[in-house]
Order: structure tokens, then C-alpha cells, then sequence
């Protein structure tokens, strides 16, 4: 690691992460969690949902956060 370099932490749960991530749009999203306000799953604070998921598409990959974060992976809703 470079000096100066910021190590990157695990999501948080702020104000600015919950208006970023893009769940509410995606395919895979539904009722259940919408009725809950579940968003932000691949944070520490929320993790993988107890509503039932289906593996309809994935938009992680075009997240802002996915992207700050450098995270690699998808499907925060059922995988946490
Ligand atoms: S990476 Fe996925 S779970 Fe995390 S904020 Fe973005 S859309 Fe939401
Ligand atoms: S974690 Fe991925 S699959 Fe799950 S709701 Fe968010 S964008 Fe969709």
C-alpha cells in the first residue's frame, strides 16, 4: 500500500450510502422489502434480507457505493 493511501472500510450505513445504493430499482427487489425500507444490504449495519429473494438481475455492479467500496461481489440481499 502507497503512503496516503486510505485503506477502504466496510459500508456504512450513512445518509449518503442509503440515497446511493440502487437496490429499490433492481429487478431482484421486492415487495417485502419495500415494506420494510430495506436498502444498503452489502453495509455490515443491514446484511442479507430475511425476505425471501429470487435471482432476477443484480444492479451492485452499477452502484456508487459498489464502486467507492471496491466491492467485487452482488446479491447483498440474500448473500449479505
Ligand atoms: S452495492 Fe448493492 S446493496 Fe450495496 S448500496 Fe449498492 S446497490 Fe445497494
Ligand atoms: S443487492 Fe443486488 S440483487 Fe439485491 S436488491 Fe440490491 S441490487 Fe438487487
Amino acid at each position: 500500500m502507497k503512503n496516503g493511501e486510505v485503506l477502504k472500510s466496510t459500508v456504512e450505513k450513512t445518509p449518503k450510502n442509503l440515497a446511493a445504493c440502487v437496490c429499490a430499482n433492481c429487478p431482484s427487489y421486492n415487495d417485502c422489502s419495500r415494506g420494510k425500507e430495506e436498502l444498503l444490504f452489502c453495509s455490515a449495519a443491514v446484511g442479507k434480507s430475511a425476505c425471501a429473494y429470487k435471482m432476477n438481475g443484480c444492479l451492485c455492479g452499477t452502484c456508487p457505493v459498489h464502486k467507492e467500496y471496491e466491492l467485487k461481489s452482488g446479491y447483498y440481499c440474500i448473500n449479505g
